[in-house]
Order: structure tokens, then C-alpha cells, then sequence
């Protein structure tokens, strides 16, 4: 189209004349509606005998300035700028994970709560089980990585029904920093204002609820790693299954960025920034030189993929979508 054309095109469109000029053929019919609004989000494949789905529960935002704190701004904008990180706020996918032993479902985090006015666009892991074909009450186990209210927030709002035959394990750390009744003196602001929520929840499932020690195994084949630094009792979980294995992070490792090229580059969100870095590392190191298949939190959606050493840092290399579950 030329110049012209278009503009007079434009100018005609925003009259409401062009309608009839573009007329789409109609293709949906009571029988076949055409696409929904939202689409699933999930995505399952094979680990050995397990299966695992990746459930997507919406994008979170965080302000800028709360990430790569102690990095320069002459250095951090640049970088920014190069990897299309808005100068405001940044998005985050939310993913839970769930694994399918056979025997078992096991839930791997839940979510922000639904209506959080800071991510209207999460706590969507209801619907997205439900067109993953997952019913709520088949799910045996919810494992916390973390108490943040973007990986506890799906409990929140009906703590004892939202996953009504689900024991809860976390990390004895954890477990006692949150439930503690000094948990404002031991936790950064931001997050001491969402402790009340979080007690509610143990308070809640009451024996449901079963601490475990980093290290120990959550389940056969499914080992806990102390990777603390994020929160003082944050886990990572290591999968395994056959000849295959799987590194879940958590917030261990916070995004595909400069967690990956600059895993030194600290973020407001770890309550201790240079263990947070310390781990950090360490983490990706091990997947790089284990080369493990790894699933992330807030990556991209689906979140699954290599890590790759490269100079001072690592990269990350998603993987292609299989289709063989
Ligand atoms: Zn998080």
C-alpha cells in the first residue's frame, strides 16, 4: 500500500468506513466457537517414568529498581536497553509445575492469589489445571520452594480446600522464619507485610503441613537442595527419573537475563543479596557442568531448557516443545 493509500486508508478506518471493505469470512459456528480468550497454558512432557506439565498462572510486574541493586546505572542501563528490560517495570511469568510419579501428583509451587492488584494478570493456576485436565483433589502433595506471595498466593484464599488431599512440605527453615511470631523482625518489610497471610495457611492445614530438612528427599526420586540466599529456607528440588534428570530452581535463579550473564548483580527480592548471588551461581555452575535439563519460575513460558557456561556467566538455551506425553 502506498503512502497515500494508507493514510486515506487510516483516515477512513477511523471514520468506521473501511468495515465493509474488510470484511473477514466468518469460520466459527455454534459447534466450533473459534479461539478462546485465554489460551491453556501448559505444557507437559516426559522425565523417565514421571511426567511433568508446566502451568502457567499469569505475568507478575516488578519495578526496576528493585533489580541489579548494586550494579552502576551507567552499566545497568545499557544492559537493560539491550535485552529489551522496560526502564519502569519489568514482566515475570509465574509457573508452577506439576509432577505426575505415577503414584503421585505433586504440585511445585501455586501461584500469586487471584485479584493481587499488583499482577492483575495472575492466579490463573485454577483454570490452567482445569485444562490441563488436572482436578485439584487428585493432587497429593504441594511443595513450597518458598513462602513469597508468588509461590504461596494460590493457597491463600481457602487454604484447606484449595487442594483438599495435598500435604504440604517446605523446608523447616522456611516453616519457622514465616510462622514465627517475631517473623517481622527476621523478614525484609516487603515481605514481613505478607506474614499474617502465610500463618493463616499453616494455621490452616494444621498436620497437613510437613517440614523437611535441605537435603532430604521430598519424595523417591524427587531430593531437596538448600538453596538459601532468596529466602533463609529456600529449596530447589532435583528430579529424577530413569537415566534423566531435572533441576528445578525456584527463585534461585530469578530470570533468563542477568541472573544467567551477571549472576553477582543483586535483586531486592533475596532476603540475604550476596548469599542470593553466592547460590545463584553455584546453581548454574552445577547445572552446566551436570547438564541438566532445568525448569525456571519466571522465565519465559515454559521455562524449560539448558544452562550453558559463557564468559564470566552462563546463557540460557530454551528448549524445543516436545510432544511425546
Ligand atoms: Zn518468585
Amino acid at each position: 500500500m502506498f503512502a497515500t493509500d494508507r493514510r486515506a486508508f487510516l483516515k477512513a478506518a477511523v471514520a468506521g468506513t473501511v468495515v465493509s471493505a474488510l470484511e473477514i469470512p466468518k469460520v466459527a459456528s455454534a459447534a466450533d466457537p473459534g479461539p478462546t480468550k485465554a489460551s491453556p497454558g501448559y505444557y507437559s512432557f516426559v522425565l523417565g517414568e514421571f511426567q511433568i506439565t508446566m502451568l502457567c498462572d499469569g505475568v507478575c510486574f516488578l519495578p526496576t529498581n528493585s533489580l541489579a541493586t548494586n550494579v552502576k546505572p551507567e552499566e545497568k542501563k545499557p544492559y537493560f536497553d539491550a535485552h529489551y528490560l522496560a526502564p519502569e517495570m519489568v514482566r515475570l511469568q509465574a509457573s508452577p509445575l506439576l509432577i505426575d510419579t505415577g503414584q503421585k501428583r505433586i504440585l511445585v509451587d501455586t501461584g500469586l492469589t487471584s485479584g493481587t492488584d499488583w499482577a492483575a494478570h495472575a492466579g490463573r493456576l485454577n483454570k490452567t489445571l482445569a485444562a490441563a485436565g488436572i482436578a485439584a483433589d487428585s493432587i497429593s502433595m504441594v511443595v513450597l520452594t518458598h513462602c513469597h506471595p508468588d509461590h504461596i498466593g494460590g493457597l491463600v484464599a481457602d487454604p484447606a480446600k484449595q487442594f483438599p488431599n495435598a500435604d504440604l512440605v517446605l523446608s523447616e527453615t522456611e516453616l519457622d522464619l514465616w510462622n514465627s511470631p517475631d517473623a517481622a523482625s527476621k523478614l525484609p518489610k516487603w515481605a514481613a507485610e505478607s506474614a499474617p497471610a502465610v500463618q493463616k495457611v499453616f494455621a490452616a492445614l494444621g498436620d497437613r503441613v510437613h517440614p523437611i530438612k535441605g537435603g532430604a528427599d521430598v519424595e523417591t526420586g524427587i531430593a531437596a537442595l538448600d538453596t538459601a540466599g532468596h529466602t533463609q529456607g529456600h529449596i530447589s528440588l532435583l528430579v529424577g527419573s530413569g537415566s534423566e534428570q531435572l533441576l528445578i530452581t525456584g527463585d534461585a535463579v530469578t530470570n533468563i537475563h542477568f541472573a544467567f550473564d551477571h549472576p553477582e548483580w543483586q535483586i531486592m527480592w533475596d532476603h540475604d543479596p550476596d548469599k542470593g548471588a553466592k547460590t545463584r551461581r553455584a546453581l548454574l555452575d552445577r547445572a552446566a557442568n551436570d547438564r541438566l535439563l532445568v525448569a525456571g519460575y519466571h522465565y519465559p513460558f515454559p521455562g524449560v531448557g539448558h544452562v550453558v557456561k559463557e564468559g564470566m556467566g552462563f546463557r540460557w538455551l530454551p528448549t524445543d516443545w516436545v510432544w511425546d506425553s
